[in-house]
């Protein structure tokens, strides 16, 4: 079973992708559309994620996308059926490579709260820092009492403070 978590960063207009068992980050660059929708750039990690699986992930068995985007499970679970229709072309593209995919490897699409997707860790950690590489690897870091997980040791230690440290009065 493999783990891959998606985000969309709107602030620097980024889909990002990561693979939890192998720490491995891709960020891709998106050019803003004047759709509007901030929607796109799930779409857009959608797409990321799933041109990964066909073009990196080899004999893996399962596949769970983890997205905190409602929107997208319930598109994923609207692609399932095969009359799906769509106007925009994003959404058409999305369809059609999770059915490719699909062929191939058991795909799953999991919702998950936004402070355990470690996508949107790592865009939350380079909103302000410089982007060193689009692809990277890093160490994920479990907070043991809730699961959380942060991209930093820093983070998850300032987080255990923060939450799970009682103080005596
Ligand atoms: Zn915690």
């Amino acid at each position: 079973m493999r783990n891959i978590h998606i985000d969309g960063g709107t602030k620097r207009n980024l889909a990002c992708i990561v693979d939890e068992e192998m720490g491995f980050v891709k960020l891709r660059k998106i050019r803003k559309t004047n759709d509007g929708s901030t929607a796109i750039f799930e779409f857009e990690a959608l797409i990321t994620a799933l041109t990964y699986i066909q073009k990196r992930v080899i004999n893996t068995g399962e596949i769970i996308i983890h997205t905190d985007s409602t929107e997208i499970v319930r598109f994923a679970r609207y692609c399932k059926s095969d009359d799906f229709r769509s106007f925009n072309k994003l959404k058409m593209k999305c369809f059609r490579k999770i059915h490719q995919v699909s062929e191939k490897v058991p795909l799953q699409f999991h919702w998950l709260p936004r402070n355990h997707n470690l996508a949107g860790k790592v865009l939350e950690y380079y909103n302000k820092r410089k982007i060193p590489r689009m692809e990277f690897i890093i160490k994920s870091h479990i907070c043991r009492y809730c699961k959380s997980k942060y991209i930093s040791k820093r983070d998850l230690q300032r987080h255990i403070y923060n939450r799970h440290v009682m103080f005596s009065s």
